[in-house]
């Protein structure tokens, strides 16, 4: 099969990659639409020592046997299904996971990719290919509101309005919670606009209930400690790879706390998604062969949305 491979911080395609073979409880699944995340560019960086096939937005339809043709998204962590985490249902921190595409197993940037059966969830046909290439990231997003149970805030902030920062301020808006985008550049704010959330370029000292900082910059962080109200929650929705300060005093005379969040329930994303609430990104198309364009479009902030099609047959 055609796959792109990631090794030593490039990417590269290969023409005959051998095409991956399921154990029973895996399936083959025919990848339709891949996206590339700004994980795809860290990893490029080094944030993981990855090599092998990159990829973990994506949907695709089982290739073979009885489901054959039937569309499908994945939970993209893969327990050992024996310690006390997966045992107790917790997969997402199983100390020997794997993660497609990020961590010891292939990913989607690929015509086929392996995936256990137990971590499909199927697509209703309602959701468009676009849509639901997005339901990883959407459960990342979905995934900030589960610390608050039934007391989510009132307002809130979040910080950067890369691809999933548009995300997380689509989920909290659709809960009514009043949403404001803090972006430096204007280049987005158009985009904003459009989906009907409000931005702003400059913040009062100390007034957010809950900060949620997905631009992934050390200067976003820095503006969240400052922004954060007493008793305020800030969640940490991005990997900021440098070592980073923090005012840890004041952080505790305020009384604030600190959220690490990462990947969130993918059944939940189908359905935020099936229910409609997605409004689709700004966003280009790429073939396997144009892996380089398309990270250097990923790279840029033209599009909010990079797809890569596997299957297509590109002239
Ligand atoms: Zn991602
Ligand atoms: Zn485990």
């Amino acid at each position: 099969m055609r796959a792109i491979v990631l090794e030593s911080g490039r990417f590269r395609l290969e023409e005959n990659y051998p095409t991956p073979e399921p154990a029973v409880d895996e399936a083959l699944v025919r990848v339709r639409l891949a996206a590339v995340c700004g994980t795809d560019l860290e990893l490029a960086r080094g944030y993981y020592t990855f090599s092998g096939i990159p990829g973990h937005e994506f949907v695709g339809e089982i290739a073979e046997g009885a489901s054959k043709g039937q569309r499908v998204v994945a939970d993209i962590n893969v327990g050992c299904a024996q310690c006390e985490a997966c045992l107790g249902g917790n997969v997402h921190h199983c100390r020997s996971r794997s993660v497609l595409g990020i961590k010891h197993r292939a990913g989607a940037f690929a015509e086929f990719v392996v995936v256990p059966k137990r971590n499909l969830v199927p697509v209703r046909a309602s959701i468009s290919d676009e849509a639901a290439a997005l339901a990883e990231p959407v459960a990342a997003a979905l995934r900030v509101l589960e610390p608050f149970g039934d007391h989510l805030p009132d307002k809130a902030l979040v910080i950067g309005a890369g691809r999933l920062g548009f995300l997380v301020a689509q989920v909290l808006q659709r809960q009514g919670i009043e949403v404001t985008v803090f972006i430096r550049s204007d280049a987005r704010r158009s985009q904003l606009a459009n989906a009907g959330l409000s931005s702003c370029d400059a913040v009062d000292d100390a007034a957010w209930p809950w900060i949620i900082e997905t631009s992934g910059a050390e200067g976003g962080l820095a503006l969240a400690e400052r922004a954060i109200a007493p008793q305020g929650t800030i969640t940490l929705k991005s990997t900021i790879a440098s070592p980073t300060r923090l005012d840890l005093q004041a952080l505790m005379v305020n009384e604030v706390r600190l959220l690490g969040s990462r990947c969130g329930d993918l059944v939940a994303a189908e359905a935020w998604l099936g229910a409609g609430h997605l409004r689709p990104p700004t966003s280009i198309r790429f073939g396997l062969h144009e892996i380089e364009q398309a990270i250097e479009a990923a790279r840029s902030s033209e599009w909010q949305k990079i797809f890569i099609e596997p299957n297509r047959a590109w002239t």
